[in-house]
């Protein structure tokens, strides 16, 4: 039989959001097994809490558990070194998106940074979709904290989550 073909798609998702999605549902097309990993950093906490970003990815996995049949997506966690988890889940394929050229620079670099550390890894960009090219994590937390609309951009349960963040955030501000 074949070897199995385990990809590694490692990021903050701090919170998902439907480009995430849209890379997810893309890379489950090339690999038997495709593991989302949450990567925990001590030095940047983010604002959701590593607990709140799987239970959200893990209500947005599920619609696209159920459309794609030929991949078992997983979802992960990982405080150590992308290239170590990678290793560690069985994979030799790390998977980034790209949206612009800022991106690139970026994950250029950290590519070839990972590549240095295990030779064994691949690391395979795939474009963003026009559709989701704009949106960022970033932006999305920020829009959440002025009190906008992010549900075009994220899933209900994200929304959720930061609406809860950003009150409770409040409520300590207020205290
Ligand atoms: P990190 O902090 O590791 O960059 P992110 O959660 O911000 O984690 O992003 C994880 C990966 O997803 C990165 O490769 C990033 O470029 C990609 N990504 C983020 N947003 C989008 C999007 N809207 N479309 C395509 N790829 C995206």
């Amino acid at each position: 039989m074949a070897e199995q073909r385990v990809g590694f798609y490692p990021g903050s998702f701090d919170p998902v959001t439907y480009g995430h999605l849209d890379i997810i549902t893309r890379a489950a097309r090339l690999f038997d097994v495709l593991v989302v990993a949450v990567g925990q950093h001590h030095a940047k906490p983010g604002l959701l809490s590593l607990e709140e970003r799987l239970q959200v990815l893990e209500a947005a996995l599920r619609p696209i558990r159920d459309t794609i049949s030929g991949c078992d997506i997983r979802l992960a966690k990982y405080s150590c070194l992308t290239v170590e988890a990678a290793r560690r889940a069985g994979a030799n394929v790390i998977v980034r998106g790209l949206r612009d050229g800022s991106d690139f620079d970026a994950e250029v670099r950290m590519a070839q940074t990972n590549a240095t550390l295990d030779a064994e890894i691949e690391t395979i960009f795939l474009a963003a979709s026009a559709s989701a090219r704009m949106i960022s994590s970033t932006l999305i937390r920020q829009i959440a904290e002025m009190g906008g609309d992010v549900g075009r951009f994220v899933p209900m349960e994200a929304a959720a989550a930061l609406r809860r963040a950003f009150a409770q955030k409040s409520g300590e501000n207020d205290a």
